[in-house]
């Protein structure tokens, strides 16, 4: 044992999310001796409550020259904006860590299907062949471990914790449409009762809790050792270089030395006070979706080592609309991410009643657009507002399409919902000029007549359609609102994980203030600077994790 050190490895990574669990694995693999240290006493962070989609051009089924269109795309996005040179090695490497994973591991990933790049408009761009979602995993293969993955969000599961993805939403909502629904619903139900038996929750997982359970299961193969509640608590080393860190375990601080390196893999700031208070401002962001451990850690520390971080510059963090219930001393934050704003009958307006968007951009612009508005017009928060026969099809936020009046009225209690016979009714329990309010409806039910939103283009692009409803015509993302009563939900910023971490080179090695890789320290998932530059341009954040490189 070195003098001085209490534990001894060749890699030490903290944080059990797919960034620290991905390269953990990875460096068990090539054959490193490996400890994996995780602050809470799950795996899986913001990771296990994701979509879980990765972007990877060339392994999401367009083929070979998938990565000079996808450059072409992020250069039009990201324009002079960020890091080249990172850019590039994600592009190159990405197709090989997708391989290397399906190959070596019981991570196991399939393309998506349609799935639309964010911005219709720029080129490069693709209405699917880069998204990629693992196969659905059975918990039940993980023993006492599946306690252990952390759990969807509430809203996320059905029946006491049955994981609905959105294939399975339409089989739900309609089973005995056909034969096929029915036997789809059926059968996860039945297989759901059978797992509550013995479980907390059901053991069928998809999305991102079924990459965590693959990563966990292939980690557990390796024999790689994972210490639950134990957390980073400072680096040791001296300037350019890391030797190891002091852990905290079960409150004893021990001094582990990593002869090959140092993983910073903590997710992020988004739960940390001070780093959102010096990377937001001005925004005005309520809230968060990402997980609560999130607390900065790994920035914090390689900060307090001359760890560089990014600049920001075009954005710190990726950004979800949220309405939040609070009911029974309790509060749910739910993102409005792809199933309401771009459905036919629903327009969100800011405080003087007037829209100031396409509902239907992504999430992330959609913010964009909030804090644009709010800079004139007070518009945190946002109404999106409806009627009865929208959420009978589609439901909005946390009320079920399909939902009784009785199934409304809970929420309508909780003060989640605002409801009124009238628009200008609906405009005083909001709060918003009544005059405003029916004049941007009624402009919007002329634009549905005729199919084209001469204000914003909701419904002008592949994006806005592919997440409208394609029965509802001249266009998918349009439909009168006209039907009482009429409803709204507030909505407010969040962030879904910060963009802004430590700047690295295309190794994951983290930089100093100089520019300098520091020996011995590395940053992925969020603790490493985005190579997005603060553009948000497809349906899943970078995975830096895929090409971590330890040398
Ligand atoms: C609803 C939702 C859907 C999303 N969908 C997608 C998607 O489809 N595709 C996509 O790319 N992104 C998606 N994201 C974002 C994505 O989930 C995150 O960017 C990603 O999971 C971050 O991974 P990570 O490994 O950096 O952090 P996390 O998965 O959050 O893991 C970080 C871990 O570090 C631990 N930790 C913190 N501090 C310490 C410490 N001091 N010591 C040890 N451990 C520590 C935490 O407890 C946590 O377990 C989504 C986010 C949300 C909220």
């Amino acid at each position: 044992m070195t003098p001085g050190f209490d534990h001894e490895t060749d890699v030490i990574v903290f944080g059990a999310g797919m960034g620290g669990m991905c390269a953990a694995l990875i460096a068990a693999h090539e054959g490193l001796d490996v400890i994996l240290c995780e602050k809470t006493g799950q795996v899986g962070g913001t990771t296990a409550t994701s979509a879980g989609t990765l972007w990877i051009p060339e392994a999401g089924g367009r083929g070979a020259d998938d990565v000079a269109q996808a450059r072409t795309y992020l250069e039009a996005e990201t324009g002079n904006r960020g890091d080249h040179a990172l850019r590039e090695a994600f592009l190159t490497s990405g197709p090989d860590a997708v391989d290397y994973l399906q190959r070596h591991t019981d991570v196991k990933l399939r393309p998506v299907g349609p799935h639309p790049d964010y911005h219709p408009d720029k080129p490069g761009w693709s209405m699917q062949g880069r998204a990629l979602g693992p196969y659905p995993f059975n918990g039940r293969l993980l023993g006492k471990d599946f306690a252990l993955v952390r759990p969807p969000i509430a809203p996320f599961m059905v029946l006491g914790g049955l994981m609905i993805g959105r294939d399975d939403i339409p089989h739900f909502l309609k089973p005995f449409r056909s034969i096929r629904s029915f036997f789809h619903v059926a059968h996860i139900v039945t297989r759901h009762a059978i797992d509550r038996l013995t479980r907390k929750r059901g053991a069928r997982l998809i999305m991102g809790n079924a990459l965590v359970a693959r990563l966990l299961f292939s980690l557990r193969k390796k024999d790689v050792r994972l210490r639950l509640n134990c957390s980073l608590v400072e680096l040791i080393g001296e300037p350019g270089r890391v030797e190891g860190a002091v852990v905290n375990f079960n409150g004893t601080p021990t001094r582990v030395r990593a002869r090959r390196g140092v993983v910073l893999a903590t997710g992020g700031f988004s739960a940390s006070k001070w780093l959102r208070a010096e990377f937001f401002a001005p925004r005005i962001v309520p809230h968060t979706s990402a997980f609560s451990g999130n607390s900065g850690d790994g920035i914090a520390a390689a900060r307090k080592h001359s760890g560089a971080t990014g600049d920001g510059e075009g954005g710190p963090a990726f950004w979800f609309p949220v309405s939040v219930l609070r009911e029974h001393g309790t509060e749910t934050v739910f993102p409005h991410i792809v199933l309401d704003r771009a459905r036919p009958g629903l327009i969100a307006v800011n405080s003087q009643g007037l829209r100031f968007t396409n509902e239907a951009d992504s999430y992330h612009d959609f913010v964009e657009a909030m804090f644009r508005s709010h800079a004139t017009t007070p518009s945190i928060p946002a109404h999106l507002i409806c009627d009865r026969s929208f959420i009978r099809d589609y439901g909005i936020g946390l009320v079920h399409p399909g939902s009784s009046d009785k199934g409304i009225e809970r929420f309508v209690n909780a003060g989640y919902l605002r409801r009124s016979e009238t628009l200008a009714g609906l405009a005083k329990v909001i709060g918003v000029p009544a005059k405003n309010l029916e004049w941007m409806v009624s402009e919007h039910n002329r634009f549905a007549l005729t199919g084209t939103d001469e204000a914003f283009g909701k419904g002008s692009n592949a994006l806005n359609r592919h997440n409208g409803d394609p029965a509802n015509t001249p266009n998918p993302c349009l439909r009168p609102i006209v039907q009482p009563p009429f409803f709204s939900v507030a909505v407010y910023p969040s962030d879904l994980g910060t963009s802004i971490g430590l700047r690295t080179d295309v190794d994951a090695r983290v930089l100093d203030t100089d520019g300098v890789s520091i020996e011995g320290l590395y940053a992925c998932g969020n603790d490493m600077n985005s190579i997005m530059a603060g553009a948000y341009p497809f349906p899943a954040q970078w995975d830096p994790k895929l090409g971590i490189h330890v040398t």
